[in-house]
């Protein structure tokens, strides 16, 4: 009983820590059901640490998203989940939140391996580890490929409890015996789609391996192929599946798909443009070529282009 007084954030001696914390102003952006249908749960229903609620509520986040209120509590059970939500719905905390409880940061190894298909997002989501966990003295460690190999091989030679990247550098690291992973109990993958394409796959069976017999596997994505069934099969047993895409877009965006020539797309754009008064867009190629060709089009049109690939 002791203990869980002194956990539970719902202790009357516990009400000053949530007044003294610093907030962010409040997001009066207006939202959608994806992310207002909730069950009503609160944070503090979850029992997590204190100095993990502290970085939550500044962060800013007041109530768990739909996928949040499915995702944690199974997470922080141990169990192998599968969730399916769209994007800008809140997986990232879904999976970070239960991670970060389940970090002892007394114990100097890696406790929580996240694996993603790109370095920006790696970025972001240690971003994003790394404020959550602000009060927690959790070392997060980002390693990806296209950077110094040296570089987070040092950095491995200080304890690290959660280590976010992609595939192969992870593999490489953990193969040289310099990121220790026997240890790992948790094992994420975001956008595991992607994760599971062919490229990554093999990369993925061997890394599973290294990871502790008893590991926990989480993956999270706005699709799930084929490609993820064998995975699945092989790696995942008795997952608890969370679905929440009823449809693949968010509620208030329409989509229209305009069946066009190759040669015509530019011109179709351009007829886009010129007729509807577009403000800002975001124009998605599916190759670094595709993006620059379109770039020197659109600028030579009087655009404003900023190039972004990943
Ligand atoms: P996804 O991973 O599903 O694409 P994100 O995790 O990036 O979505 O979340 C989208 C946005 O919503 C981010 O700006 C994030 O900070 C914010 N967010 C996530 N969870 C909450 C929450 N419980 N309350 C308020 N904002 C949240």
């Amino acid at each position: 009983m002791a203990s869980l007084a002194k956990r539970s954030p719902l202790t009357a001696d516990d009400d000053s820590w949530r007044n003294n914390l610093t907030q962010p102003a409040k997001d009066t952006r207006y939202q959608t059901e994806d992310v207002t249908l909730t069950r009503g749960q609160e944070f503090e229903d979850y029992f997590l640490k204190r100095e993990l609620l502290m970085g939550i509520f500044e962060k800013g986040f007041e109530r768990p998203s739909p996928v949040q209120e499915r995702a944690i509590p199974i997470i922080l059970q141990n169990r192998n989940v599968l969730a399916r939500a769209k994007n800008g719905t809140g997986k990232t905390a879904a999976f970070i939140i239960p991670c970060l409880e389940k970090t002892d940061p007394a114990k100097k190894y890696i406790q929580v391996l996240i694996l993603i298909p790109t370095r920006e997002l790696a970025l972001q989501t240690s971003a994003v580890v790394r404020e959550l966990g602000k009060h927690m003295n959790i070392e997060c460690m980002v390693s990806t490929g296209g950077t110094s190999l040296k570089d987070d091989i040092m950095r491995l030679y200080k304890p690290v409890h959660v280590l976010v990247g992609t595939p192969g550098r992870i593999l490489d690291l953990s193969e040289k015996g310099v990121a220790v992973l026997g240890r790992c109990h948790t094992l994420i993958m975001d956008e595991a789609d992607k994760l599971l394409s062919p490229e990554f796959e093999p990369l993925l069976e061997k890394l599973v391996r290294h990871c502790s017999g008893e590991r926990q596997i989480c993956l999270f994505s706005a699709t799930f192929p084929v490609t993820v069934k064998s995975f699945k099969e092989k790696f995942i047993n008795n997952p608890y599946e969370i679905n929440l895409m009823d449809d693949l877009t968010l509620k208030g965006i329409t989509q229209f798909y305009a069946f066009v020539e190759e040669r015509q797309k530019v011109h179709c754009l351009h007829t886009l443009f010129t007729k509807l008064e577009i403000n800002q867009s975001v124009i998605f190629c599916n190759s670094v070529n595709r993006v620059e060709l379109l770039a020197k089009k659109n600028h030579r049109a009087g655009l404003l282009v900023l190039l972004h690939t990943c």
